[in-house]
């Protein structure tokens, strides 16, 4: 299944901005694109907003949030929500995630500065408001912005989102069943592991428990769960823990050297000292080498494409 993206149409090269220039972002067109189809949206432009145009900034007066010129006329506040609903109507129930130009009063999704109405201070606690349009629509959508996604723990971290939240629409077009989510909840056990150990136990419980309710609902609340577990990127403790826990199959498996090895490549990434991908190559391997079924089917092994190379930063 093609993985669907709505993007800021700066970020991808177009020449959409205020001084007709661009944002490109070079991990999204060079690295994710080859994985991902993107769909763009320039909101302003959408809206009317002509390239070159004035500048736009948000502007707090009372409770009300305009999006305006300095001077204060032309505001398209109104507009550009609007606009942010209508691809939320149109093309949210098609995307498993969305990349935001950081900043822009129009699409930042967060830290965007809000001038007072006589401009002589400003806060940084303003979210665009297409991006919030979008946000409000699916709030369990992977959201993320351009100049955070050179954090290689938030980079992982929206990827494996994206990559989960694909997998999840993928199972729900085709019908859901308790079965079908007691599976899906079994092959991302060591990935919730390795976020929030509870979370992957009370989730478990919530599908074992849930035979008399409305499926549906079951599947709304399974997912809520899992994506608000997996929202931030795991922590190394939390790393080290799941990857003791695989070791564990291996006991009767592996030769004393070879547990050794384990071990140490372990305690080199608890430490610090390796990436993420040098205990889990091996694990990776022992798993193949032994053809342990169950670990096999586990995506934390591999939740998104290896080429990304998105654990070798973390
Ligand atoms: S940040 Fe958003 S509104 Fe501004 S140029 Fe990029 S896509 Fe258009």
């Amino acid at each position: 299944m093609t993985i669907k993206i709505g993007i800021s149409a700066c970020l991808t090269g177009q020449q959409v901005r205020f001084d007709s220039g661009h944002k490109r972002s070079d991990f999204c067109m060079n690295e994710l694109a080859k994985h991902v189809e993107y769909v763009p949206f320039c909101p302003e432009v959408a809206v009317g907003l002509p390239i070159p145009r004035p500048t736009i900034r948000q502007v707090r007066i009372g409770d009300v949030i305009k999006v305006c010129r300095p001077d204060g006329s032309n505001d398209v506040a109104d507009d550009l929500y609007k606009f942010g609903q209508s691809v939320a109507s149109n093309h949210l129930s098609k995307f498993s995630g969305f990349i935001f130009c950081a900043k822009s009063p129009s699409c930042g999704m967060e830290r965007v500065k809000v001038y007072n109405e006589t401009a002589t201070w400003t806060t940084h606690d303003g979210v665009g408001v297409f991006a919030k349009a979008i946000m409000d629509a699916d709030p369990l959508l992977p959201c993320e912005e351009n100049g955070r996604l050179n954090d290689p723990h938030l980079r992982e971290n929206f990827v494996m989102r994206i990559y989960v939240y694909s997998k999840w629409k993928e199972l729900v077009s085709t019908g859901v069943s308790l079965h079908k989510m007691t599976t899906f909840h079994a092959q991302h056990k060591y990935l919730l592991m390795s976020h929030k150990y509870q979370a992957y136990k009370a989730l478990g419980r919530m599908l074992g428990e849930s035979h008399e309710r409305d499926v549906d609902q079951v599947a709304r609340d399974y997912i809520i769960g899992l994506m608000t577990a997996i929202s931030k990127p795991a922590s190394r403790k939390a790393q080290t823990n799941t990857l003791m826990h695989l070791q564990g199959y291996f006991k009767k498996h592996l030769s004393k050297i070879e547990k050794q090895e384990l071990s140490e490549a372990i305690e080199e990434y608890r430490i610090g000292n390796v990436p993420l991908y040098v205990p889990l190559t091996l694990l990776s391997h022992h798993t193949k080498v032994h053809d342990v079924a169950y670990l096999k089917e586990q995506v934390y092994f591999a939740p998104y494409p290896n080429e990304l190379k998105l654990r070798f930063g973390i």
